[in-house]
């Protein structure tokens, strides 16, 4: 099979919004009166970002998932995408796997392909994806004021759990395994609440490399500090609960790691003002996605933990860096 063969078999739909899709040097977008355009790429490598063998379907929905996530961020609704692929050979199973994966949640999220490049080399997935946000209503991450309540969406540190059980570094039961390592390669973007958070919160970002990291980059962009409780941290990691039900027990130490600097949870992390509270609550149920108030952002710059008996406690966490 061929390149044209292949992009025509696995990576070509019907075109619906887009004004022109697969075919020709361009695609073509309409952007609708009013709107603006926000436009991010993600790149997945093979042994950087997944493992090799890394199951395809789940690959195809994480490579769209992480770049969701950050749509989902700015609080932007998905219009479509692009894919670059380097692929080392044809391998039809796997293509059948990977677009099934990456269009499945494409059409969940009513975000088409339109477009990409395919060459042959190292296993590498880059997507750069489109949504629309009402002009000037795109949550950034210098809105953050001090007093503003800190929040977190869904749950935090399985997938870095799920890691660390992979490259043996910890055992986990095996349900609790499946559990953390469908977090790890089938993150849900959370892009209903980004779009309900639009108007209430005053900061965002999603949870890529660990919450203390990339919290520090709403920190400075914001001039702002903030303190985190960590008793309503340690308490996201959905894996804990199990392990309690199954009579198992989880290093303190570890549980903290995993949710203060664990990466790879597309969770958003956002602030928001005190009186914006039942405005939070109403985008949640909303968009059916839990949020938990993990701290405050305060006017001292810097990052402040706060232990189980309300004692400071030591910051020993680091997010994931590809160049640290
Ligand atoms: P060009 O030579 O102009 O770069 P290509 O020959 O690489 O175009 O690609 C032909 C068409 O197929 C283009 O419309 C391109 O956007 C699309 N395409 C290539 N690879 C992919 C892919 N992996 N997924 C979706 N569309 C693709
Ligand atoms: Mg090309």
């Amino acid at each position: 099979m061929g390149e044209f063969d292949l992009i025509a078999r696995y990576f070509t739909r019907p075109v619906r919004r887009a004004v022109l899709g697969v075919g020709d040097d361009c695609a073509l977008l309409a952007p609708a009166p009013g709107m603006q355009l926000a436009v991010s790429s993600d790149m997945l490598v093979e042994g950087r970002h997944f493992f090799a063998g890394t199951d395809a379907y789940r690959l195809g929905h994480k490579a769209l998932a992480v770049n969701l996530s950050d749509l989902a961020a700015c609080g932007a609704r998905p219009l479509a995408f692009t894919l670059a692929l380097a692929l080392p050979t044809v391998d039809e199973a796997w293509l059948q796997g990977f677009s099934a994966g990456l269009l499945a949640l494409a059409d969940a999220h009513g975000c088409e392909l339109i477009g990409g490049d395919t060459t042959q080399g190292p296993l590498n997935i880059c997507i750069t994806v489109f949504g629309e946000v009402p002009a000037g209503q795109a949550l950034l991450r210098s809105g953050a004021r001090a007093g503003d309540d800190l929040y977190v969406s869904g749950t935090l540190g399985d997938a870095r759990l799920a890691l660390e059980a992979l490259l043996g570094h910890t055992t986990l039961a095996p349900g609790m395994l499946a559990a953390a390592r469908q977090r790890l390669e089938a993150p849900t973007p959370r892009v209903a609440l980004g779009q309900a958070l639009r108007g209430v919160a005053s900061s965002a970002l999603d949870v890529s490399d660990g919450l203390l990291g990339d919290l520090g980059h709403i920190l400075r962009a914001s001039g702002v500090g903030a303190c985190i409780d960590t008793t309503e941290t340690i308490k996201l990691i959905a894996a804990s609960a199990y392990s309690e039900s199954a009579g198992g027990h989880f290093d303190t130490e570890l549980l903290h790691q995993c949710t203060l600097a664990g990466g790879d949870d597309y969770e958003l992390a956002f602030t928001a003002p005190v009186a914006r509270r039942a405005a939070v609550a109403a985008a949640a149920q909303a968009s059916a996605t839990p949020v938990t108030r993990i701290g405050c952002i305060e006017a001292t710059p810097g990052l402040r933990l706060i232990g189980a008996q309300g004692q400071p406690m030591p910051q020993r966490y680091a997010s994931f860096d590809h160049f640290a």
